[in-house]
């Protein structure tokens, strides 16, 4: 048996030099974005084309920077100025290195001698990002991603109204939580993997501002009562993921409070405003919630992927996941805020604070003001433009950095019309956006995640679309 490969796998000198020669591949990546004009956010190939490719040619590669510099290349590129789509932050790289390294660490985290620094670094995040919320008695923790986040929240306000104890017994009666039906969809999974069922969502619709019709709120909640379902929880969007429209949280908070239900706040895209001086007032009200959380690779722009589940009272941030596992933990009774496995459902994680917090250490709080009030600015922009365009049509005055429009000069019928200009957009390459389904139709979508995308940007995406709405034959030939 030979160990060779083993040396080599863990040589320090042989990691120096591949960590060098991929870090100087990113330094040139990002300066070509930020400064060359006409390069591509994304070069569009059908997956079964990109599997191929893969298929016949990862063996080739010998060493791991050209492997890595190939599918850097391959790949979306968030950084891109014309990235206007999905809600990813471009990584802060101060974010990236912190991952790196913990990625080298890997200091599990689950209990806390397998991370202490992470463990009081996480509380540490946890008490910051309460601070604007005024919550000096409650806690929380970090979480991979929004989605689990949002079902960890939900467990935790079963466990307080559910009048059985379902996380003993199972379940012996139905239960239920209201929630915008334009919510995102992982709440509606939640909901699901919870046992409760289609039964169990109460989807609530909304106004023309795509805000929750609070005036529902009684009838919605009695009618389930009445059929024997005990409402545990409501759930405000902070804002909505297709719209970027913030729920009236003030108004659904007191409706909680006056049903003595759960009240948590899905504030995945838009609590990172609680740090902008301009925009925080989108979250009036998301301080008397029970729960909310944080998607930090969002708004925040940390590395991909770390959420703050955060409670208002310490004590619901334990109660859910009480349980036992005698060979991790000494103490079952004990709260032990630094043994993060008895609050999180992941057992071994990765250093998730760090992903925060480097970019504090490197550029401070204030960041966040920033880059939070540059992006909901340019949203704003971006709609005047829209709105002041004869050809265009804004589907709703944004509230963020999230705005839907859609082209309306033709005959043509318009889903189809914008169906077709997204899928150019995309072909072209040079800008990336999305698209959404709303009540009135199928309408275009950004989100403006790159405080580098300009207004000479909007100008040449608006053309863009213009010139590509004018070719429809074209481009529904290259239907490939
Ligand atoms: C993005 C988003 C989620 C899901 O978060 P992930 O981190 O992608 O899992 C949930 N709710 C809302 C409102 C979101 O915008």
């Amino acid at each position: 048996m030979s160990t060779e490969l083993l040396y080599k796998a863990y040589d320090p000198e042989h990691f120096h030099q591949n960590g060098q020669a991929v870090l100087d591949g990113l330094r040139e990546h990002l300066r070509r974005l930020q400064t060359t004009k006409d390069t591509k956010v994304i070069d569009f190939i059908q997956p079964e084309q990109e599997y191929q490719f893969w298929k016949e040619n990862f063996a080739k590669f010998t060493n791991l920077p050209d492997f890595l510099e190939t599918v850097l290349k391959r790949s979306i590129h968030i950084h891109h100025p014309g990235y206007i789509g999905h809600q990813v932050a471009p990584a802060v790289p101060a974010s990236a290195v912190g991952t790196w390294m913990s990625d080298l660490m890997n200091n599990g985290s689950a209990v806390y001698e397998m991370g202490a620094a992470n463990a009081a670094l996480e509380r540490l995040v946890c008490e910051y990002l309460m601070e604007p919320l005024g919550w000096k008695n409650g806690d929380g923790f970090l979480t991979s991603g929004g989605t689990l986040a949002n079902l960890t929240a939900l467990l935790a306000a079963r466990k307080a109204k559910a009048l059985n104890d379902v996380w003993k017994e199972g379940h012996s009666s139905s239960l239920a939580i209201m929630v915008s039906d334009q919510a995102h969809y992982c709440v509606d999974r939640a909901a699901r993997i919870m046992g409760m069922g289609e039964d169990g969502i109460i989807k609530i619709p909304v106004d023309r501002q795509y805000k929750i019709k609070t005036d529902l709120l009684e009838s919605l909640y009695q009618k389930a009562s009445d059929q024997g379902v005990q409402v545990i929880a409501l759930v405000g969007n902070a804002p909505s993921t297709a719209t970027g429209i913030h729920d009236d949280l003030k108004a659904l908070g007191q409706f909680a409070r006056d049903k003595n239900i759960w009240f948590h706040v899905d504030a995945a895209h838009g609590g990172a405003a609680l740090y902008s001086d301009k925009y925080r007032h989108l979250l009036e009200g998301a301080e008397k919630a029970d729960s909310i959380i944080i998607d930090g690779h969002k708004m925040m722009g940390t590395s991909s992927i770390t959420t703050a589940v955060l409670f208002r009272q310490a004590a619901h941030s334990y109660a859910t996941f009480q349980q036992d596992a005698h060979y991790l933990w000494e103490a079952q009774e004990d709260p032990e805020w630094f043994n993060m496995g008895k609050r999180t459902f992941e057992c071994t994680k990765s250093m998730m604070s760090l992903r925060f917090l480097s970019i504090v250490a490197e550029h401070g709080w204030g960041f966040f003001n920033d880059l939070v009030n540059t992006l909901y600015d340019s949203g704003r922009l971006f709609a005047a433009k829209i709105s002041k365009h004869p050809d265009f049509e804004l589907a709703l005055e944004p509230q963020t950095n999230i705005v839907c429009f859609r082209y309306i000069r033709t005959d043509e019928d318009l889903d189809e019309l914008n169906q077709r200009i997204r899928k150019a957009v995309i072909e072209d390459g040079r800008y990336y956006i999305v698209a959404v389904q709303l009540k009135e139709g199928y309408y275009l979508r950004t989100t403006f995640m790159n405080p580098f995308t300009s207004e000479d940007h909007m100008d040449q995406l608006i053309k863009l679309i213009e010139s590509l709405a004018l070719q429809p034959k074209i481009i529904a030939n290259e239907n490939k």
